[in-house]
């Protein structure tokens, strides 16, 4: 499997919160293809080191947390980390067991917080775009998309850090991040093609919302109850409203039941929505456009947006590159008043 996005120059490097969805108890941490892995636990005096390679024999190795340590087999420490033999990057598979697994290209570092594991990845700021974008599109997508979603993706992780412990997480809380595509991959194509490229606002990275469907038009700020939130690092950025002509031709809409005495989440309030989805799941309450309606058991909710709408409309963007927009166009049209600029 070719994985990387090879970097033509020395870059940012990013730290991610992994799999923190999980909560997970147990890690397994395997070398991924030929890669040769060297774990070591970092609060001994003297740093011992484990090779996890087909030549040691040792193919994995099982991470628990105890409290705030973690042990593998007999050996308990207060943090592990694993990293190709020169200290570099190196390609890996974590698995949640029972759950999921995904491949990772970077350093490794685990420690536990009340018997919870924390993994940390830290990956060069290309190979975590093109994560990003694999997870966030369709391979399929038309390729200017692509290239306007890696350019969105990279201004997000450009404009400043959003967590303590590392960066950003894997989640729609910052921006979903899984397996890195093959190089052989179209997001890879488009991923190169920007290379560097980000948007900016008033000079500055811009920490760019986007969302799935937008329903016809994109929100403000305002319009969806977030404008005294401080998502953007540096000047905040007043996010338009603008017309999306893919979602007004394929109008959707969705239905869902939440059986409750309690109030209904408020259309157009994104955290009204986010603490309903907490509570009855995403499935329940994908989009901020909606109307509910009581009946016997609760509420009925019926939506035509997915997501908030803030910003770039995903699907709006594969429309517009299907009909011969360019990445640019596609950006200018989302975020009026940007300026793309190059991030070394
Ligand atoms: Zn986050
Ligand atoms: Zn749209």
């Amino acid at each position: 499997m070719l994985l990387t996005v090879l970097p033509a120059c020395a870059q940012q490097e990013i730290r991610f919160g992994v799999l923190g969805l999980f909560h997970p108890k147990e890690l397994i941490l395997q070398p991924e293809g030929s890669q040769v892995l060297s774990v070591s636990e970092k609060d001994t005096a003297k740093n011992s080191v484990l090779v996890l390679n087909d030549e040691t024999g040792h193919r994995q190795i099982v991470f628990r947390a105890e409290g705030d340590r973690v042990v593998a087999g007999s050996r308990s420490a207060s943090s592990w980390a694993a990293a190709a033999r020169d200290g570099g990057a190196a390609a890996f598979r974590l698995t949640v067991p029972g759950k999921l697994h995904r491949v990772y290209c970077g350093r490794f570092k685990i420690q536990a917080r009340k018997g919870v594991l924390l993994a940390v990845v830290t990956m060069d700021r290309e190979t975590a775009v093109a994560s990003i974008v694999a997870a966030e599109m369709a391979e399929s997508a038309p390729l200017e998309a692509l290239k306007a979603q890696a350019v969105v993706a990279r201004s997000f992780l450009t404009a400043g850090s959003r967590h303590l412990d590392f960066d950003f997480c894997d989640t729609t809380h910052c921006q979903f991040l899984k397996s890195p595509p093959a190089a052989t991959s179209r997001v890879t194509s488009a991923v190169q093609a920007t290379h560097g490229l980000v948007i900016a606002y008033r000079g500055k990275p811009l920490a760019a919302m986007y969302a799935s469907r937008c329903g016809g038009q994109t929100h403000t700020l305002r319009e969806v109850g977030l404008h005294d939130v401080g998502l953007n690092s540096g000047e905040a950025y007043p996010y338009y409203s603008v017309r999306c002509q893919w979602c007004e031709r394929h109008p959707i809409s969705w239905q869902s039941r939440i059986r409750t005495s309690a109030t209904p989440p408020k259309p157009g309030d994104e955290r009204s929505r986010i603490a309903a989805a907490r509570q009855w799941g995403w499935g329940a309450i994908p989009g901020s456009d909606f109307t509910a309606t009581a009946d016997s058991t609760g509420w009925r909710l019926e939506g035509h947006s997915v997501g908030h709408g803030v910003g770039m409309c995903q699907m709006g963007a594969a429309g517009m590159a299907a009909a011969g927009a360019g990445f640019r166009e596609i950006l200018s049209h989302y975020y009026p008043n940007i300026e793309l600029i190059t991030q070394p």
